[in-house]
């Protein structure tokens, strides 16, 4: 076997250290030169060279010394990285949000928009997409901030190379090309640029706030229904980029039909738009929008109110049914509640026990039967999991620092 140039195999190896002293900072906050090497297991000689690279491109600083209690005051490292900036374009079945952070995570500027959800016209909804990143741009360049990254959240498949949209039922849309319609309306926009399914982003930022959930299903609704299946560790992604789209699983005899073509799906019996029509709450999402009708549709069903009450128990079965379904399909640790349906796991989980397996599986001694769990981050899910996703791609990457 040919050996590599030494060249090339030292700058893999110091690119991967210098990953591993930022991943380490940026997951445990400022940390002291010994800190990072007990952690990554570095020598302190190596950690010292790194870190001297990362502040020099201007990527980490030095904190003020403080008292270390056995005399000696210690400098920690944070993240600096003052003229970076992660932006996250995204689009759902009534707002475009564009949301600043730092790389480390934190909020710099958030803006939205109604687009008022012109069925089946992906340019008007894409004109108000491109002016909230517009105005997002302005703040970074305000900032004095460079975007380096910007990943752009749709509530609907995504496939194909270039990525595009597939198809968004809850938009009306068949396949469209997000990315190419935001860079021919805003020809400045950065260079590292990509398209994400929201269910996805929203089920790995969820995972990473969960504990020992290696497998997983997720299911959320805010926008429609979204879903996604993590087995060992693993995206299911499946062979058309559509797995885990748990909205369309089609679990109610000769139901309705769906704009995805099948008839009886998930979303038809249990989706928002059906939920908020029983409950009477149709207007309100004229009026107001669908985050602000939600939240008063999941305010009603807590509070036991009628007719919302009403639609949320009918609609629990079908819910409990298809997470029966796939429980038995994927044998999860857990199956984690997303969205407005966070508030009301404990419904959804009474309504998935009523009817479960007593036998024991092979491997424990107890029946397969996972835990539901209440998703921790709300509405917010796929946007965290956007920028942590982007804050991932630089770190696994320091050369776009300029180290
Ligand atoms: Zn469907």
């Amino acid at each position: 076997m040919p050996r590599l140039p030494r060249s090339l195999v030292s700058g893999d190896v110091r690119r991967h250290n210098l990953t591993l002293v930022l991943e380490h900072i940026v997951r445990s906050g400022p940390s002291a030169r010994s800190e990072i090497a007990e952690a990554t297991g570095l020598t302190r000689g190596a950690v010292t060279a790194l870190a001297a690279a990362l502040t020099e491109a201007g990527v980490l600083r030095e904190t003020d010394p403080v008292a270390s209690g056995k005399g000696r005051p210690i400098t920690r490292l944070e993240l600096a990285a003052s003229d970076l900036a992660v932006l996250v374009a995204q689009v759902d079945a009534d707002t475009a949000t564009a949301l600043l952070t730092t790389l480390a995570g934190d909020e710099l500027f958030r803006v939205s928009a109604r687009h008022g959800r012109p069925m089946g016209e992906p340019d008007a909804v894409l004109d108000v997409l491109a002016s909230v990143v517009a105005e997002a741009l302005g703040v970074a360049s305000g900032l004095g901030r460079r975007v380096v990254e910007m990943p752009v959240v749709v509530f609907a498949p995504v496939g194909g190379e270039p990525p595009v949209v597939l198809a968004d039922t809850d938009l009306g849309w068949g396949e469209v090309d997000v990315i190419g319609g935001l860079r021919s309306r805003l020809p400045s926009l950065p260079a590292t640029m990509s398209l994400e399914s929201d269910a996805w982003l929203a089920a790995l930022a969820e995972r990473s706030v969960l504990e020992s959930t290696e497998s997983m299903l997720y299911i959320k609704s805010n926008s429609g229904i979204g879903g996604a299946i993590l087995l060992e560790g693993r995206l299911v992604e499946g062979a058309h980029g559509v797995g885990g789209a748990l909205g369309h699983i089609v679990i109610v005899p000769d139901g309705e039909p769906c704009e995805c073509g099948q008839s009886g799906c998930l979303v038809t019996v249990a989706g928002p738009d059906v939920l908020l029509e029983r409950a009477g709450l149709a207007g309100l999402v004229a009026e107001r929008g669908l985050a602000t009708a939600i939240d008063e549709l999941s305010s009603q069903i807590a509070a036991g109110a009628t007719p919302a009450a009403a639609a949320w128990d009918d609609a629990l079965p079908w819910i409990a049914r298809s997470l029966q379904v796939l429980s038995m399909a994927t044998d999860p640790d857990a199956i984690v509640i997303g969205g407005f349906w966070a508030a009301h796991t404990a419904s959804i989980e009474q309504a998935f026990r009523a009817n479960r397996p007593t036998l024991a599986g092979p491997r424990a001694g107890a029946p397969a039967i996972p835990a539901v769990v209440a998703g921790r981050l709300g509405a917010d899910a796929a946007l965290f999991g956007a920028v942590w996703a982007a804050r991932d791609a630089v770190l696994a990457d320091p050369g776009r620092l300029g180290v």
